[in-house]
């Protein structure tokens, strides 16, 4: 696999759920200028391609480059899509768009070629040609946020699967009883015992049952974050440095499934909850090598991801 610029610029665009981050990027994987757009979602996904369509005709003429210099567009969206086709099937927190052929709106408001593909695989995208990927040829990437999710590429090769859904670990089951109920609508699936929002319930958890917690004071009366919890671990909070231990634990246990199975070079962690560091590294490691098969983790490397938010758009500028 290497990237196939056509033109000296891409530009990559990075669909969220309230903003729209936009990029021209070069061949070499640099971002030349970057801006954000919102989403205005309640609006249709009419307004949204709108607000993409003018965001990218402004860049253009901010960086003095007329879209001739332009080789495409790539979209890392949120959901379900058809890259052969450019489709965007369903995005779950983007209400409204169904079925959008997204290629041929930009082929026809812009005059560019586009692909389309999902986020999380964009992300590994960008990792594996400029981030932490680099160098190799089989890797899983995953992303762990408010969901989880992964890119695979294997002997070079993005797997994308026969529907367009390969990487769904999120909704890899590890509790086959008694697991919570989780958004695809199964049951102990690894997103719900390992995530942003599981970290804060865990957090909230602990303080109902009345355990004095540092992250409490921290989040002042507010909402408790992912962050505030790795704040308090940081400041040697026992009972946040025992949510980050389950939550690498699990972790674990799902990598090791995946290196059981795919037995890839090396894995990458990208996603907000990765700012904990070691907290989440070390359990997720340790866990690891007790866990998987020594076959499969002789060589593996287990790192954090390099780009941190600008993996989307630098993986959605290789699309086209
Ligand atoms: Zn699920």
């Amino acid at each position: 696999m290497s990237t196939n610029f056509s033109k000296n610029f891409n530009i990559g665009v990075d669909l969220g759920g309230t903003n729209i981050k936009i990029a021209v990027v070069d061949k070499c994987g640099n971002i030349i200028y970057s801006d954000s757009t919102p989403t205005e979602a309640h609006m249709g996904y009419g307004h949204t391609i709108n607000n993409i369509i003018n965001a990218i005709k402004n860049i253009l003429a901010k960086n003095n480059l007329d879209i001739s210099q332009i080789g495409g567009v790539g979209f890392g969206c949120p959901g379900m899509v058809d890259p052969e086709k450019g489709l965007v099937k369903f995005l779950p927190n983007i209400p409204g768009w169904i079925n959008i052929d997204l290629a041929d709106i930009i082929k026809q408001e812009l005059g560019l070629k586009a692909g389309v593909d999902n986020d999380v695989r964009c992300a590994a995208l960008g990792e594996y040609y400029y981030g932490a990927g680099k160098g190799y040829n089989s890797m899983v990437c995953l992303t762990v946020g408010t969901g989880v999710g992964s890119g695979i590429i294997l002997g070079g090769k993005l797997l994308r699967g026969s529907n367009f859904s390969a990487g769904e670990i999120g909704h890899m089951i590890l509790q086959e009883h008694g697991g919570k109920i989780c958004g695809c609508g199964g049951t102990g699936c690894f997103e719900t015992l390992a995530s942003g929002p599981s970290i804060v319930e865990m957090a909230e958890k602990y303080i109902m049952g009345g355990k004095s917690a540092k992250f409490r004071e921290l989040a002042d009366g507010g909402e408790i974050t992912p962050e505030i919890v790795a704040r308090a671990a940081s400041f040697g909070d026992e009972v946040a440095k025992t949510i980050y231990k389950i939550t690498g634990y699990w972790i674990g246990i799902a990598i090791t499934n995946v290196v059981n199975l795919l037995n890839p070079e090396i894995v990458i962690i990208g996603g907000g909850v990765t700012n904990a560091g070691d907290l989440l590294m070390d359990p997720i490691k340790r866990t690891v090598n007790e866990r998987a098969l020594k076959t499969a983790t002789e060589k593996l490397i287990i790192t954090t991801a390099k780009l941190g938010n600008n993996a989307g758009v630098i993986g959605a500028s290789l699309l086209v």
